[in-house]
């Protein structure tokens, strides 16, 4: 079956895209893909707010049930444990794709299950060991196109500003093309990214598949992992523990740190919108990583020690999104500043690692 797209979600789409006063608009039936995980969940939360029916699918590699506990019994919400590079059959109108071992942590102890390259792909055909564990990214990606493809929804990729690698373009425009090592420890999730944009794209041009692309620079919030390590997560939770912030190298590479309400609103603006993208989703804010420990100082622990310790490899030295584009395009911008978005972080974090103990750090 083809359904037909319908863009407005209105039942009156054929009326110019006009919504008639008195109309309701009518729920659109939603997957999210990594719907149990951080950015999902709280993707989840505002599609069910405005009314759309969701089905989340999640293997719980990295998710946790407790991020949609929520909407159970809610019966327009659905949870599917499903890994997606297994084929899916489903009706919907929109495909958010989430699914990825996005943390660091996580995709470093499973690499191959987030390396892609179609090159890199072939060779590792000839392993089948390999081949068994080589996926999220092609073959999720793949499988979820495959579904666009079929019942003619709209899909949304979530890549990554590591796409553009270590860039030598500051800040980063969508038009760079990165400067990726495609053999060091990163590459699994860089070229892994990479990839499924090309699929994306080529499903939208083979097949004319409608599809979205975000590239999301580092996000923040409420439920993220707690012991990810990640920057932001591992500094809060070391202050809140009374433990040293680890600072990696010398602490003067830079990141930008979007709240996570803000990146929300930027994939929901992008997908209802026309255009196609890549666009990129960050908060222009840039930090150096001293400069991060400090915010986490005044915000939780004026005493908290910083602790120097070696850096990971091929670690971007500077990152920083021009968002021109989605400004233009989109109408987005992000609102929330870091001292903003940080003490709404802490007091999820808190409330997670004591639970109604007495906070050590107070
Ligand atoms: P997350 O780890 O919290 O969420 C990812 C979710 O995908 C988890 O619930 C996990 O269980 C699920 N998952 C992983 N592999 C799966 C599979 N094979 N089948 C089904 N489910 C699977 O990560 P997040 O921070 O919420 O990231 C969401 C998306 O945004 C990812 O695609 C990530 O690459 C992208 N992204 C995030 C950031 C960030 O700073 N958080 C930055 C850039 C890009
Ligand atoms: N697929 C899926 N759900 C669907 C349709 C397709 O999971 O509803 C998967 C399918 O198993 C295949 C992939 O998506 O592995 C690509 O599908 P497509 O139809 O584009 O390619 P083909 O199956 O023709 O190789
Ligand atoms: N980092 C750090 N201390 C930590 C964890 C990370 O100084 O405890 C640094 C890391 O070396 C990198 C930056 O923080 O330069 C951002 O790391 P993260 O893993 O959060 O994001 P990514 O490197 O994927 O942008």
């Amino acid at each position: 079956r083809r359904s037909v797209y319908n863009p407005t979600g209105f039942e009156s789409f054929n009326m110019g895209g006009k919504i008639p006063l008195g109309l309701k608009r009518k729920g659109l039936r939603i997957v999210v893909t990594g719907g149990a995980g951080f950015v999902g969940s709280h993707l989840v939360d505002r599609l069910i707010a405005r009314g759309d029916s969701v089905i989340v699918v999640d293997n719980f590699f990295t998710g946790n049930k407790d991020n949609v506990m929520h909407h159970f019994g809610n019966p327009r919400f659905e949870l599917i444990r499903h890994d997606v590079v297994e084929p899916l059959l489903l009706e919907v109108d929109q495909i958010y794709h989430l699914a990825c071992p996005a943390s660091p942590v996580h995709y470093k102890y499973n690499p191959v299950k987030t390396i892609i390259s179609f090159f890199i792909a072939l060779l590792i055909f000839i392993i089948i060991i390999i081949v068994m564990m080589m996926i999220t990214n092609v073959v999720g990606t793949l499988n979820m196109l495959g579904l666009a493809k079929r019942v003619g929804a709209r899909f949304l990729l979530t890549s990554t500003s590591e796409v553009y690698g270590d860039p030598l373009q500051h800040p980063q425009v969508e038009t760079y093309w990165g400067n990726v090592n495609p053999i060091g420890v990163r590459s699994c999730y860089d070229e892994g990214k990479r990839t499924a944009e090309t699929l994306t794209m080529d499903y939208h041009r083979g097949a004319g598949v409608e599809v979205r692309i975000a590239r999301i620079f580092n996000t923040y919030g409420p439920r993220m992992c707690i012991d990810d390590g990640r920057v932001v997560s591992n500094f809060v939770a070391q202050a809140l523990r009374k433990e040293p912030l680890t600072v990696y190298g010398d602490g003067k590479q830079t990141r930008s740190f979007q709240y996570v309400s803000d990146l929300v609103e930027g994939l929901m603006r992008l997908m209802e919108g026309e255009h196609v993208g890549p666009f990129n989703l960050g908060n222009p804010g840039e930090f150096t990583m001293l400069e991060l420990a400090q915010v986490v100082q005044e915000t939780i622990d004026p005493n908290a020690k910083i602790e120097f310790k070696p850096n990971t490899e091929d670690d971007p030295h500077k990152r920083k999104p021009d968002i021109t584009k989605a400004k233009e395009l989109l109408g987005w911008k992000p609102k929330v500043p870091l001292r903003k978005g940080l003490p709404m972080m802490v007091s999820d974090f808190r409330q997670r690692i004591f639970g109604d103990q007495k906070n050590p750090a107070t």
